[in-house]
């Protein structure tokens, strides 16, 4: 494999073209923003850790039947990817009320309810990110009723799955955020982004702890050591 030249710079990652026309490199940065970017910091080792815990994290539903873009580490930052066409939604699935969804429906930080919450999103900088439904989403041309049927029943899942697998490992999935994209071999909708305590509320389900972003965004510190912990955990119960 030939990494080629940098095809997208974002604010936590780096896209490489490579010397296969339908793959590409990502490689996860040290960086880390939060507020939509109003917010960032760098630390050292995080990509690293993003880049092994998003690997197992994809790895383990590829395993599982559902499609990801992954395809294998490359080294401590990178692994090899495949190349996808961008749908600009966020799926959000919600097993607890936390962060904004808390904030928006007025109710305390872990609200418990007993069913699955899905959200959508406009994945858009400028426009912050809003909330959107199906009909917008067809509206908008981004993808068709049948195409959104198909996220939201790989959201719900991939939300299975990985609340099973960090069960295991004695954390809670709290909320998660998913992209999809149009994967350039096949066509076939699947998941096109990084799964990672950047991505996702994980709770300490001894202590409550929180094990995220979240440690970063509202300056509890220890962030690296955090997602070390989470590391750890996942390779226990993966075997990895
Ligand atoms: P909230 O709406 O509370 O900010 O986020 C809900 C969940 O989705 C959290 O797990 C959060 O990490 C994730 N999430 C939502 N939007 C984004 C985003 O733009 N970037 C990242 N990395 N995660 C997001």
């Amino acid at each position: 494999m030939i990494k080629g030249p940098l095809i997208f710079e974002g604010n936590e990652k780096q896209v490489f073209a490579t010397d296969h026309p339908d793959q590409v490199i990502f490689r996860y940065k040290d960086v880390t923003v939060a507020y939509n970017n109003v917010k960032r910091a760098r630390f050292k080792g995080k990509g690293a850790l993003d880049n092994q815990i998003s690997a197992i994290l994809l790895d383990y539903l590829n395993r599982n039947g559902v499609e990801t873009h992954f395809i294998q580490i490359l080294g401590e930052q990178e692994q090899l990817c495949r190349k996808i066409e961008i749908i600009p939604l966020q799926v959000v699935v919600h097993n607890r009320m936390a962060g904004s969804l808390a904030a928006r429906l007025g109710v305390a930080e872990g609200f418990r309810h007993s069913n699955t919450i899905v959200d959508l999103r406009y994945n858009v900088d400028e426009l912050e990110d809003p909330l959107i439904n199906r009909d917008h989403a067809v509206a908008l041309g981004i993808a068709s009723y049948q195409e959104l049927d198909g996220m939201y029943d790989n959201a719900r899942r991939v939300n299975t799955l990985l609340k099973e697998l960090f069960h295991k490992a004695g954390i809670e999935l709290v909320d998660m955020k998913i992209e999809f994209g149009r994967a350039a071999d096949t066509g076939a909708i699947i998941i096109s982004d990084e799964i990672s305590p950047d991505t996702c509320r994980l709770w300490d389900e001894a202590t409550g702890e929180r094990l995220d972003k979240d440690r970063f965004r509202l300056d509890l510190s220890r962030v690296v050591e955090s997602y070390r912990n989470v590391l750890n955990r996942l390779k226990k119960v993966t075997g990895e």
